[in-house]
């Protein structure tokens, strides 16, 4: 239950005073429907107001506060002019300026004879100091609450920014003090003030400066989000630690027999890798490991390997791929290493009534079939398994781990390897997975040649067709990925379908379109197509991303290179070269292209170390967009900056593991305040992991 002391601040922002059900709309675009999302949308800037000289000395073009008295009005002769108010003081005139006017409005807030405080932004215009709709107007008495500094934050059209701060001071004037959730010593050496005061602080900037990421304050709330994210981990985790282990303790022989027959050695990443993974499952804890690795770096194979010792003790493991194509590709992998050493293996995609489905479910009932392979049909509730003791899940780009572990923790002590081919960057892990155990592939399979990588401005989109004419003529054959626009499957969709009409009209019946909005059945017809090189150019949106394994390709072309994630781009590279073929990779970018997307893509060429790739995209451009927002899963956060904050993330975690060690309970003091925190950032799924949750 959340506690009653957080109560106004998961109340709606209609709680508060002056604010309808219409603002609250608008209020809830730029920050939330949540008074507590008020207080994280942090300003952006600041007006400082102080400045309150006599209207002669008023410099042009700054903002400044005046003191004035209300001699005339002029109202507008006609819609094109302005009405205007003249005012002065005893060292000149200046005059009010409003466009559009209400004239009841005016003659009420600026009646003639009366001294009135008006801020805004002071110009000269026709040789007349003049003020275009002051953003405030008060009365003597209210002086001292118009000569401030005022925070500027992120706004949407419609939503005045007095409605705003009248929300944000409401707000502000409602948090509670909380119980202190971090240890003291650390708010003592860091010198980072109470929660309260942090958030009052950060509303309240004084000059530019205390907009930093670095302020005690920033710096404070940072933290606490970054330890909410990191217990939540460390919570689920020692839950995780606790339910029993299944040791599998098997003498290797069919993994040896299996390696043997391979028509190639294992890299050294690979057999590390193995060894990881061998050792943690012939341990008592339960297995719960990450295999980072780029597509083709062999995960698969190593994946196989180790649960040919599940099989060897008799128990059996499955390996679940986020979506049909890949299941099937694993599936086209596995089964005929499976097969050789005598095991079988049976495909789980869908919840059809066929007969091959009803002769899987058999066999994994049975025990007959060893090895399991599909999408995550694989554990619906009609699936039985003899002895499920492995559990092998291929991210690929997704992050929906935790669902997944909660999936697998279902009765069975079963052991988990994820594996993912993006190379998210340390920092990132950590908060997608707090201390997940990792084995990385950062060595390739020998003889793969890098992919010759080119970025190309679409002015030259003619020659490049030329070329690809070329290419093809001589028998290569491409993929052409369209742009990704944001948040619109059906924008992408014409963007592609455009360009595929363009390249029909060019190329004829030897041009394939795939996208997401096509049926399986048809998006196979079309790639088995292209595999079978019955047409040369397949054009896609970016499901290709999720596994298209046509080793005879060797052209990958991406429009609009510079809106995609650089891990995004360089995963569709990878899709290219792998026939032992020379790969090319053609970035098209739109022009202009501003220093840091030039950047960005160059990056692209000069390496081909996907965790590097990673760690670039993190600095060049902040977490958010590393993997593509729409895509990614990530934890978002709303007060870190993952990198102005990365060093606060390290010590978060060491924090909380220090914490959740000590008392996985949350039970002693701090750790009751730390609950409060938990609900504070909505992670309070994790107190539930706790035996009083
Ligand atoms: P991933 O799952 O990481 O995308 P796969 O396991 O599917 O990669 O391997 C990609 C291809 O490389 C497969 O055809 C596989 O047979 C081959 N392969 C795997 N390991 C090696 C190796 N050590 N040497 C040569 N080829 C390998
Ligand atoms: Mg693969």
């Amino acid at each position: 239950m959340r506690p009653e002391i957080l109560y106004p601040l998961f109340a709606p922002v209609t709680s508060l005073p002056g604010i309808g059900p219409r603002f609250a709309q608008l209020i809830a675009k730029v920050a939330g429907a949540h008074v507590v999302d008020l207080l994280w949308h942090l300003p952006t800037g600041l007006i400082d107001r102080r400045y309150a000289p006599s209207v002669a000395e008023a410099r042009p073009g700054s903002v400044a506060t005046l003191t004035v008295r209300v001699d005339h009005h002029l109202p507008a002769r006609t819609q094109r002019y302005p009405y205007k108010v003249i005012c002065s003081d005893e060292t000149g005139e200046l005059d009010l300026v409003f466009f559009h006017a209400h004239r009841d409005y005016l003659e009420k807030a600026l009646p003639v004879g009366s001294t009135r405080i008006v801020s805004g932004k002071v110009e000269v215009f026709d040789l007349h100091l003049q003020m275009t709709h002051p953003d405030h107007i008060g009365t003597p008495e209210e002086a001292a609450d118009l000569q401030i500094v005022e925070p500027v934050y992120g706004m949407t059209a419609g939503l005045a920014p007095k409605t705003l701060r009248r929300a944000m001071q409401a707000a502000l004037a409602s948090v509670p003090e909380l119980p202190e959730w971090l240890d003291p010593s650390l708010l003592k050496s860091r010198g980072w003030p109470p929660w309260k005061n942090a958030i009052i602080a950060a509303h309240a900037p004084k000059g530019p400066g205390d907009l930093e990421p670095t302020t005690p304050w920033r710096m404070r709330l940072a933290y606490d989000e970054l330890f909410a994210n990191q217990i939540a981990l460390a919570l689920v985790r020692a839950r995780w630690r606790r339910l029993p282990g299944r040791r599998i303790a098997a003498p290797g022989r069919l993994r040896r027999d299996a390696v043997s027959r391979l028509p190639y050695a294992l890299t050294g990443a690979q057999q590390r890798a193995l060894g990881d993974i061998v050792s943690d499952m012939a341990s008592d804890g339960r297995m719960l490991r990450l295999l980072q690795g780029d597509v083709g770096s062999g995960k698969t194979v190593v994946a196989f390997l180790a649960m040919l010792d599940v099989v060897e003790v008799g128990a059996q493991a499955v390996l679940m791929a986020p979506t049909e194509i890949l299941a099937r590709q694993h599936h086209a992998t596995i089964a005929p290493l499976a097969e050789a050493a005598g095991i079988s293996v049976a495909l789980v995609t869908g919840r059809d009534r066929s007969k091959e489905r009803r002769v899987a479910l058999e066999g994994l009932k049975s025990g007959s079939a060893a090895i399991a392979v599909g999408t995550h049909a694989l554990f619906q509730d009609d699936i039985e398994f003899r002895d499920l003791a492995f559990a092998v899940i291929d991210e690929q780009h997704r992050f929906g781990v935790h669902q997944r572990l909660a999936l697998a923790a279902k009765g069975h002590a079963i052991n988990v390897l994820v594996m993912t081919a993006t190379p998210i960057p340390r920092t990132l892990m950590m908060t997608a997975y707090g201390d997940l155990e990792v084995s990385r592939l950062t060595e390739k399979p020998p003889g793969r040649r890098p992919v010759d990588t080119r970025v190309v401005s679409i002015e030259r989109m003619g020659e490049m067709v030329e070329r690809l004419a070329a290419a093809i003529a001589s028998g290569a054959r491409a993929y052409w990925v369209c742009p990704l626009v944001e948040e619109s499957e059906s924008v992408d969709l014409a963007a592609a379908t455009e360009r595929y009409e363009g390249l029909r009209a060019r190329f004829g019946e030897r041009v394939g379109l795939v996208h997401g909005r096509l049926k399986t059945a048809e998006k196979d017809a079309v790639i088995h197509r292209f595999a079978s090189g019955a047409i040369d150019i397949l054009v896609a949106t970016t499901v290709i991303e999720v596994g298209i394994d046509v080793p005879e390709a060797t052209i990958m072309l991406v429009e609009h290179a510079e809106r995609f994630g650089l891990a995004q781009l360089h995963q569709l590279r990878g899709r290219v070269g792998r026939g032992g073929l020379q790969g090319v990779c053609v970035l098209v970018y739109q022009p202009p292209l501003g220093e840091t997307a030039k950047a960005r893509l160059n990056v692209l060429r000069e390496t081909h170390d996907g965790f590097r790739i990673a760690e670039e995209d993190l600095r060049l451009r902040g977490a958010g967009e590393v993997l593509g927002a729409r895509q990614s899963g990530l934890p978002a956060f709303r007060l870190a900056d993952l990198g102005a904050h990365a060093d606060l993330l390290g010590m978060a975690h060491d924090d909380a593991a220090m914490v959740v060690g000590k008392d996985a309970d949350l039970a002693s003091a701090r750790g009751q305040a730390i609950r409060s925190l938990l609900y504070l950032f909505e992670r309070d799924a994790a107190v539930r992991t706790t035996r009083s949750g």
